[in-house]
């Protein structure tokens, strides 16, 4: 790839997609300059390791992937707590909230989204806290040691690894999911069964089809959660896994074109000449389905990162790739390949669900194509599954996908 000399690369949102799209520039462009901005104080951490931090199973320390000095010794230039307000395309320019003007002559934008509070009366309280960032496990961390009983609420996988900590940490745990099971678009009945099974197996107390009508507070602090159902539930600690929402507001009068997120094509490049996106907030072309969807896991912001950096320099690379998201679940795991119906509604399903094995395997079709898997237990076959989903098998028969299943 032929070098620009002293190109201005501007990256913001310093997450797994920022970061690696800062390396990479550095890496294959020797001359460029790069300005990594982020509005948290720290350098890159992991945020798949945020859990088990959580679960007091790794140092805090374990959970920093890289130093501010690492960034001086790239010859990146890193800055922290820095917030960006404004994008600029006429003047090229970030603008940020302290009022310093930056040039670029690409930028990408990596900001992902933000936890959704949780909504109903009391749901501000000080006690009721989401699980995003490094500060919010921290302060869910010291919560937890005044703590005797907790709820955590939602649907999502966020939603499960709290619940799963406060258990892991010794609290009393109510789990309060809005629908029917968790990860409702992904599992059918069986499956929301089997997840059941599981977390009572802990010691876990699951309430479906119900919300949270109104926290509890008394001087400030939620002393317990009134469901929508009439349960009361004292607790010291409310976690909420409700979701995110894009970061997309920087977009606003660039004429960069949004969805949920960002949209790029598959080149991870915006409809305006010189911007891109990555991770969270990329809402691209995928090469599997042909439609625009998000993505949000760690796997696929680090190879956005790559891909969209390659780009920004002047190449032509697609992000072809079979996400993948693998999570425990109490004493088993569960591994999501590919895409669900989450965001492919029309794909077609077949189950297999064994309880007494506590083994659950789901398979997604667009017609004839698998384009996706949800396995519980056993990931026997996982490799093949990828395989087929990545070169776009055909499975013209029934016979052909129910063998999948086995
Ligand atoms: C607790 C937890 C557990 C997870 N577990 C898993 C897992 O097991 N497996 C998996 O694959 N994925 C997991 N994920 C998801 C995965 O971590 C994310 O998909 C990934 O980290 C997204 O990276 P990103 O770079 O796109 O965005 P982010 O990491 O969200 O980074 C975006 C950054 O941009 C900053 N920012 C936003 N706006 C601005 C602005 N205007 N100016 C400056 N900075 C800004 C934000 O503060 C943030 O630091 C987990 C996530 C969490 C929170």
């Amino acid at each position: 790839m032929a070098n620009r000399e002293g190109r201005r690369f501007v990256i913001v949102g310093n997450g797994a997609a920022g970061s690696t799209c800062a390396q990479t520039l550095r890496q294959e462009d020797p001359s460029c300059q790069v300005t990594l901005i982020t509005d948290e104080p720290y350098p890159l951490y992991n945020r798949v390791t945020l859990p088990r931090m959580l679960k007091n199973e790794v140092p805090a320390s374990r959970v920093f992937l890289k130093t501010v000095a690492w960034h001086a010794e790239a010859g990146i230039r890193f800055l922290p707590e820095t917030r960006v307000a404004r994008i600029s395309v006429e003047e090229h320019t970030v603008l940020t909230a302290a009022g310093a003007e930056i040039p670029w002559d690409a930028l990408l934008v990596a900001t992902g989204g933000r936890p959704n509070r949780l909504e109903a009366p009391g749901g501000d309280a000080l006690n009721c806290l989401n699980f995003q960032y490094y500060d919010d496990t921290v302060a869910l961390s010291e919560q937890i040691e005044h703590s005797r009983s907790a709820v955590a609420v939602g649907g999502s996988f966020i939603a499960y690894e709290l619940a799963e900590a406060f258990h892991v940490r010794g609290l009393d745990v109510t789990w309060l999911i809005r629908g029917p099971r968790w990860l409702r678009r992904i599992l059918d009945e069986e499956g929301g069964a089997l997840v059941d099974a599981i977390a009572a197996a802990h010691g876990v107390h699951v309430l479906h089809g119900q919300e949270v009508d109104h926290v509890v507070v008394r001087d400030g602090v939620a002393t317990g959660v009134v469901t929508t159902g009439g349960h009361m539930l004292d607790c010291q600690l409310v976690g909420s896994g409700l979701g995110l929402t894009m970061n997309t507001e920087l977009m606003a009068d660039t004429g960069v074109r949004t969805g949920k997120g960002i949209l790029t094509d598959r080149h991870l490049a915006t409809n305006v000449p010189g911007i891109f996106a990555a991770g969270d907030i990329a809402e691209y072309e995928d090469e599997i389905t042909g439609h625009h969807h998000l993505m949000g896991t760690w796997d696929n912001a680090l190879a956005h990162g790559r891909v969209a950096a390659l780009n920004m320099l002047g190449g032509q690379e697609p992000y072809v790739d079979v996400p993948t998201y693998q999570s425990g679940l109490f004493d088993t795991i569960i591994s999501v390949l590919g895409v669900t119906p989450e965001t492919l509604p029309e794909a077609i399903s077949l189950t297999r669900c064994d309880v007494a094995a506590r083994s659950y395997r789901k398979l997604f079709f667009n017609e004839d194509r698998l384009v996706g898997a949800v396995l519980i237990g056993s990931v026997k076959g996982k490799k093949r599954l990828m395989d087929m989903i990545r070169q776009h098998a055909r499975l013209a028969s029934e016979k052909e996908r129910q063998a999948l299943l086995q």
